[in-house]
C-alpha cells in the first residue's frame, strides 16, 4: 500500500536539530521519482474539482509538495514565508515555538476575497506553524478549505490547536 511504502521510506534522525527531538526526514521520498510522485498524488486525487483556488504553501518544506499539488490541480501558489523574506507589503503572525518565538509573512494582496485555500506543510507537530499561517490566509480576506500535511506526530495533539479547521494528513506516527 502506498501510504506503508511512504511511511517505511521516512528516515528517523535522533537529537535533530536539537537534543530530545526525533526528525522526520523526508529526503529519501523526494529523492524517489515514484515515492514523490505518489506522495505528490495522495493530495492531488483528494482535492481536484473541489474548487480550490490556491494552493498556500509553508516555508520551506511545505514548499516542496505543495507546489507540485499546485501545478497538478491547475492552480496558483502562494508561499507564506519567515519574515523578511517576502518583497511586498505583507501580513505577519508571531506564534511560540518550543523555544522562543517565529514570524510568517504573506502577501496582502496574495488571494481573492473568499478564495478557497488548500494549506499545505510537510509535518504536524504541535500545529503552530499551521495555526499562524491560517490566521495569515484569513487575514488576507480568503477561506481555507483544508489543512493538509503528508507526516503527523499525533501524541504531539497540534489537532487540537487546529480545531476550526478541516485538517487531513496522510501518514500518522
Ligand atoms: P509545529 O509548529 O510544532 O507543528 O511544527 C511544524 C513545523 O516544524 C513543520 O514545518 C515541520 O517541518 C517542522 N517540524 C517540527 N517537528 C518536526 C520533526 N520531528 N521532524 C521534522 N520536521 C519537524
Amino acid at each position: 500500500m502506498t501510504v506503508d511504502r511512504l511511511k517505511a521510506a521516512i528516515r528517523d534522525v535522533p537529537d535533530f536539530p536539537k537534543p530530545g527531538i526525533l526528525f522526520k526526514d523526508i529526503t529519501p521520498i523526494l529523492g524517489d521519482p515514484d515515492l514523490f510522485r505518489e506522495a505528490v498524488n495522495i493530495f492531488v486525487d483528494r482535492h481536484r474539482d473541489r474548487g480550490i483556488g490556491k494552493v498556500a504553501v509553508i516555508d520551506a518544506r511545505g514548499f516542496i509538495f505543495g507546489a507540485a499539488i499546485a501545478y497538478q490541480l491547475g492552480v496558483g501558489i502562494v508561499p507564506i514565508r519567515k519574515k523578511g523574506k517576502l518583497p511586498y507589503r505583507t501580513h505577519e503572525e508571531s506564534y511560540e515555538l518550543e523555544y522562543g518565538a517565529a514570524t510568517l509573512a504573506v502577501h496582502v494582496d496574495a488571494f481573492r476575497p473568499g478564495e478557497r485555500v488548500l494549506l499545505v506543510d510537510d509535518l504536524l507537530a504541535t500545529g503552530g506553524t499551521a495555526l499562524a499561517s491560517a490566521n495569515l490566509i484569513r487575514r488576507a480576506q480568503a477561506t481555507v478549505a483544508e489543512i493538509d500535511f503528508l507526516i503527523e506526530l499525533e501524541f504531539l495533539q497540534g489537532r487540537h490547536k487546529l480545531r476550526d479547521y478541516s485538517v487531513y494528513s496522510a501518514i500518522k506516527f
